[in-house]
């Protein structure tokens, strides 16, 4: 017979509101009574089943996966290979210290020697700078992972890999791109792009006000480059001016131990913030004519720079995307209210299920892009219409999430704030969602709606 203090022992362990649910189910006047007339091995079995114990196995949860569509199961053996090489690095090398370098509002420098062990940018452009026959794949799956774990890793990255790289790629001489491209491989030395001005975003193609003026073999700069990636650290930046003479767009590249080189680090951002965004003001800055792109000699050279780069920006979204739908589920399955984790909740599945089809629509709206691309078959307008897509779909997806977390949501220790935050960068830049839209706009109705 059952003991008072027994029985005590074994209410205090009872979840209350479990218990009220209970009694809405069975007889609990019936069955307390039963307890009551238990002897002492079978009220230390019902503890033990009370306790999750007993024969019943805890049942094993699916683990947390945003690529529901299987898009790894499409790539060659060699693309799997330099996938599970990034989610290696970024889980290792880059989600310890995310959270800490994005509230420091600093980019971790440690990580580019691993970054140049990892050897990607080899993976994506060949000695000479052209891009391997699945390059467009590959930066895609490289851009996921990255910013599956952290949109700032894949922007430093992407700057670096992709508009820098490319500037000299498209625009250089076959000596300036022997000199530059093997070094940016290897990342001995780190680009940047410097395009945009306080004055002039969406404008650039025809709105520059940064000036080259030529005197000999010397051009000489003047004028300011905001929000420019990687600015405060970089070997040098490609700077896009205005000929005074022609009035046509020249790039050059400007090696930041130029004396009239200057920068100051933009504070108080809110987005990407491991990412180092620089305003550079350039006065009378003396650069060679030999470090002018050779090939660059109007805006159609720098707008094919940004097509090329511009599917990495929507990859950027599916990643970040993929790592807020994951987060979150993991949150549901192991975040308990009303005595249930909350993913058995009907309404948090449905929050679930939406940023798990937005994830799966991002991810294979990319994949057949990169493969355009890839082909040669990639047009402006699918690029555009692809980063209109996926930088809204991503701002919608993160606040799910956030969504998902509650009041946690809020806090840098659950990441997906960063990764709602960092959304706000992927929207603005590589042409924000109006300049993309009016680019598709033009291509489907024959109407240009540009002002
Ligand atoms: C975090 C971050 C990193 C960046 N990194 C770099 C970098 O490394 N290098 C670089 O060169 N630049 C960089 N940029 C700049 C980025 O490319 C610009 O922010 C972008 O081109 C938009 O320009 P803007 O911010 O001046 O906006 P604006 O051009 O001033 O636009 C403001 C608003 O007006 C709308 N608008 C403008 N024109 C039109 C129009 N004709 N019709 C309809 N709507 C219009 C825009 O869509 C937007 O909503 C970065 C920006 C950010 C935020």
């Amino acid at each position: 017979m059952t003991q008072p203090h027994d029985l005590m022992s074994l209410m205090s362990r009872l979840d209350m509101q479990k218990l009220a649910q209970v009694a809405s189910k069975v007889d609990l006047p019936a069955l307390l009574e039963a307890a009551a007339n238990l002897d002492e091995s079978q009220l230390k079995q019902l503890t033990k089943l009370l306790q999750g114990g007993g024969n019943r196995k805890a049942a094993k949860l699916p683990e947390p996966n945003g690529d529901f569509f299987d898009i790894a199961g499409t790539l060659t053996e060699r693309q799997r290979d330099i996938q599970r090489r990034v989610r290696h690095f970024m889980e290792t090398e880059v989600a310890p210290i995310a959270n800490e370098y994005w509230s420091r509002d600093e980019f971790p420098k440690q990580l580019i020697p691993k970054f140049q062990e990892l050897n990607l940018i080899r993976e994506i452009y060949d000695e000479t700078g052209s891009r391997r026959e699945d390059a467009s794949v590959v930066e895609g799956i490289v851009t996921m992972e990255m910013a599956r774990v952290d949109v700032s890793t894949a922007t430093f990255f992407g700057v670096h890999s992709g508009l820098a790289l490319v500037s000299i790629a498209l625009g250089g001489s076959e000596e300036q791109k022997r000199e530059w491209i093997p070094k940016i491989l290897d990342m001995s030395v780190i680009g940047a792009f410097g395009l945009t001005e306080p004055d002039v975003g969406s404008a650039a193609a025809g709105g520059l006000t940064t000036t080259c003026r030529r005197e000999g073999d010397t051009w000489i700069l003047d004028g300011q480059k905001k929000w420019i990636g990687n600015a405060t650290f970089a070997d040098f930046v490609v700077i896009w001016a205005r000929d005074v003479d022609d009035d046509q767009v020249k790039g050059f590249i400007l090696r930041t131990d130029n004396p009239a080189y200057h920068v100051e680090k933009i504070q108080g951002k809110v987005a990407l913030r491991m990412v180092e965004n620089g305003l550079i003001t350039l006065r009378g800055c003396r650069v060679p004519e030999s470090d002018r792109l050779q090939q660059a000699n109007n805006f159609r050279l720098t707008a094919d720079v940004l097509r090329a780069t511009r599917a990495g920006v929507a990859w950027q979204g599916v990643g970040c995307a993929m790592g807020a739908y994951e987060k979150s589920l993991k949150y549901a399955q192991t975040r308990d209210q009303f005595g249930k984790k909350i993913a058995n909740f009907q309404l948090v599945q449905n929050l679930l299920v939406h940023m798990l089809a937005n994830v799966t629509a991002m991810q294979t709206m990319c994949l057949r892009l990169s493969q355009l691309q890839d082909a040669g078959q990639m047009r402006d307008e699918h690029a555009s219409l692809a980063k209109v897509y996926t930088a809204a779909t991503c701002r919608a997806t993160v606040a799910l999430a956030r969504e998902v977390h509650g009041g946690n949501g809020i806090l840098l220790e659950h990441h997906v704030i960063r990764f709602f935050m960092d959304t706000e960068a992927i929207y603005s830049y590589e042409g924000t969602n109006e300049i993309n839209t009016l680019v598709v706009g033009r291509a489907i109705t024959g109407f240009s709606a540009f002002v």
